[in-house]
């Protein structure tokens, strides 16, 4: 995780500086954070965030739903002869 400018608020730990974004938790400074990014909790949380991420194909087929494939416009449509 690099870097990010993070907006200054008073009422968290370390002004809010030091997020960890797949937790949602702030820490109080870049050594708690680092390791924080080392416990298991935190890695465990990893994986199951990269895991939700389902696209809409994958999250209709898990929902029942599928996509009827329709033949292209000018097959159905060639005359008769
Ligand atoms: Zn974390």
């Amino acid at each position: 995780m690099g870097k990010t400018l993070l907006e200054i608020d008073e009422d968290l730990p370390g002004l809010g500086q030091f997020y960890c974004t797949p937790c949602a938790r702030y820490f109080h400074d870049e050594t708690t954070l680092s390791n924080h990014q080392l416990t298991k909790d935190h890695k465990r949380r990893l994986r199951t965030v990269s895991e939700e991420q389902y696209t809409q194909a994958e999250a209709d087929l898990a929902a029942g739903k599928t996509r009827e494939v329709l033949a292209p416009v000018n097959v159905l449509r060639r005359p008769v002869s």
